[in-house]
């Protein structure tokens, strides 16, 4: 059986490594799909769907997970919320199980009659990409965040000197 999980990922961090190898113990493969794949370069989405593949990649390498137990697909967003479980299966292997916590995610596969689990949230207020991006901005203990291959990924990309940068203001002249 194949396992769906559907991520923005930006970045990867603990939550997530835990809730895909959770969902490995189910499933016999999971796909795991890079979620606005589009966006890059901001402080929401500092980080392109090519980085996050890569941070996913050395992540589950690290933590021992066969390549052949994944697939890493990033799905770029459309306008049409009612027709995005479609675009989704166009682009990735056949998938009888999802699992998301995100309301939107659930409620779309629901009304396509996929089976939708929500996996328990493993320290949300810790494991978030919201917290991590913060942290890098006010210059606090990220790294503890993210999978130690992921630390590496951000910091080989200058992803804390992205994210400081985008946020920095125009300075006016006058
Ligand atoms: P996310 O990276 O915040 O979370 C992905 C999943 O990881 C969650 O559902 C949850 O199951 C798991 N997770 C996160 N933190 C965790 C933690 N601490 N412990 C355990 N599990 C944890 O991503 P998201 O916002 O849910 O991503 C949804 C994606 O789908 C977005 O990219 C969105 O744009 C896309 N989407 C697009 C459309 C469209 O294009 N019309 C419609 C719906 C959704």
């Amino acid at each position: 059986m194949r396992g769906l999980l559907v991520g923005r990922m930006q970045p990867v961090h603990q939550g997530h490594l835990q809730v895909i190898k959770r969902i490995l113990e189910e499933v016999d493969e999971v796909i795991i799909c890079v979620g606005s794949a589009q966006l890059s370069h901001t402080i929401k989405d500092p980080f392109t769907a090519g980085e996050r593949v890569m941070m996913l990649t050395k992540a589950l390498s690290e933590n021992g997970i066969p390549a052949s137990k994944y697939y890493i697909i990033p799905i770029q967003d459309i306008a049409c919320n009612s027709v995005w479980v479609a675009h989704l299966k166009m682009l990735t292997p056949p998938f009888e199980k999802v699992y998301t916590g995100n309301p939107l995610v659930q409620r779309l596969f629901i009304e396509d009659h996929y089976q939708v689990t929500v996996p328990p949230l493993y320290y949300r207020d810790t494991f978030s990409g919201t917290e991590v991006r913060k942290r890098m901005l006010e210059e606090e203990e990220w790294q503890a965040l993210v999978p130690p291959s992921v630390k590496e990924v951000i910091i080989e990309i200058g992803g804390v000197e992205r994210i400081k940068h985008l946020s920095k203001k125009e300075v006016s002249e006058k």
